[in-house]
């Protein structure tokens, strides 16, 4: 059995995203949810007010009975969705088989990437901190060979946990929770079992199938393969392809427009390499800009033709920009780049048709992703050319000398990913019934 299936769950995470807005909050108890006054239930507590015995679903009014001094918070749910956006596409620069479970969880299956991104233990390290990095938050990971163990892992060692479960450890693992740990296994359930004297999963685990079906009738066969840490749920990507966005917040609201400039050229050269990465190209580029007091408004432009060329989607992007300084120039809180209505990139096809400069701006590409694959996000990134003519000239003949340098490399890297992603795609043919498409 290969643990390749990990599950991520975002720690007390409306909660954690008021403290990431307000630091002032960290370390206090929170009540996240609905009106203490009117029927409202917690969404999530803190972990401090957990302490106190609050916990989400519990009534509001009885949260602050258990713990008066918290303080109580209302469902800020765009936030939360644009903080689970960011979370989500830190999920697809590991893998496209993302089976999202909620706001802040998904199982991803990681089946596959070793070769890209060596051993699923070392990647599950590398999406904690890159969660960590780009939306400022922690969660918990479970790794495991099927669903049911890695959701059952990332719960064990909560806060910031990582937690494997591999076939050697399932029962010492698994034989002392109690039954209430199963997948399915709510009050009715529990009380069915209560009846055969089974409370641990040891318990379950060691009573003979015939008995079980007994009493369970036929669920009984389900539980009893949970028990034993069998679970042959395949991981169902979500099929609605979206967008590939990168966006940052700034600790001092920004004012120069070089220096936005600069932010955004980041983050388009990360979001397009993302497209590439995953054979997909866009037509739609949006810039997200949000000023001091939250207003926060987007301009758009829809390109001829869905490209994943850098430089054609910072051409838009350096635009859009440009033309909202022009008229309507703030101080910008936060700053983003999200590309949409994508599509699988024509690939080699179209090769035939292509001007020389496409070619050429193409070649650029593969050569920066080399470098970046190579030696991180920061080992290299292009001149921005606004007014920095000479400067360009010299920025493009060192990438030349860089691209001359790496082609070889590149064409050797690039065929593998396209083996990978083919794998990929097949692997996906055969557990869905369809082809997934990438978010
Ligand atoms: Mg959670």
């Amino acid at each position: 059995m290969d643990e390749s299936i990990i599950h991520v769950d975002m720690d007390e995470f409306f909660a954690a995203v008021e403290k990431l807005d307000d630091p002032a909050l960290c370390g206090k108890p929170l009540l996240v949810g609905g009106n203490p006054r009117g029927r409202g239930v917690v969404c999530t507590a803190s972990y401090e007010a957990r302490k106190f015995g609050c916990h989400s679903a519990m009534p509001m009014a009885k949260a602050i009975r258990l713990c008066p001094q918290a303080i109580v918070l209302p469902v800020r749910g765009w936030r939360y969705r644009e903080v689970s956006e960011q979370v989500f596409d830190v999920f697809a620069q590991f893998t496209p088989q993302i089976e999202p479970l909620s706001i802040d969880e998904a199982f991803l299956d990681m089946a596959g990437t070793e070769r890209l991104f060596g051993p699923v233990e070392q990647t599950a390290r590398r999406i904690k901190q890159a969660i960590r990095d780009q939306a400022g938050l922690a969660c918990s990971v479970g790794i495991a060979p099927n669903k049911f163990l890695a959701k059952l892992a990332s719960d064990l060692e909560k806060p910031d946990g990582l937690t494997v479960i591999t076939s050697d450890t399932i029962h010492t693992i698994l034989d002392p929770l109690p039954i209430s740990k199963l997948w399915g296994v709510g009050p009715a359930a529990a009380k069915q079992f209560g009846k055969l004297n089974i409370r641990t999963i040891a318990q379950l685990r060691k009573t003979p199938l015939k008995l079980l079906k007994e009493t369970l009738g036929n669920s009984a066969e389900h539980f009893y393969r949970l028990a034993n840490g069998l679970d042959d749920r395949m991981v169902q990507p979500d099929s609605r392809a979206k967008s590939i966005g990168q966006e940052q917040t700034f600790t001092l609201d920004l004012s120069e427009i070089d220096e936005l400039r600069r932010v955004l050229l980041q983050q388009t050269q990360q979001v397009a390499r993302r497209l590439r990465k995953h054979d997909m190209s866009a037509k739609t580029v949006t810039l997200k800009l949000r000023y001091g007091d939250f207003t926060t408004i987007s301009r758009s432009i829809t390109l001829g033709d869905p490209t994943d060329v850098t430089e054609i989607i910072w051409k838009a992007a350096s635009d859009l920009l440009q033309q909202w300084a022009d008229s309507s120039f703030h101080p910008l809180r936060l700053l983003g780049v999200t590309v949409t209505q994508l599509q699988p990139s024509a690939g080699g096809q179209m090769s035939l048709f292509e001007s020389s400069a496409s070619k050429k701006l193409k070649k650029l590409d593969s050569a920066m992703d080399e470098i970046v694959d190579r030696f991180g996000d920061s080992a290299v990134t292009r001149g921005d050319a606004k007014g920095h003519k000479e400067k360009k000239l010299k920025t493009e003949n060192r990438f030349a000398t860089e691209a001359a340098e790496v082609t070889e490399t590149t064409k050797r890297k690039t065929e593998n990913r396209r083996l990978r992603i083919a794998d990929l795609k097949e692997t996906g043919k055969r557990k869905n019934g369809a082809v997934h498409r990438l978010h």
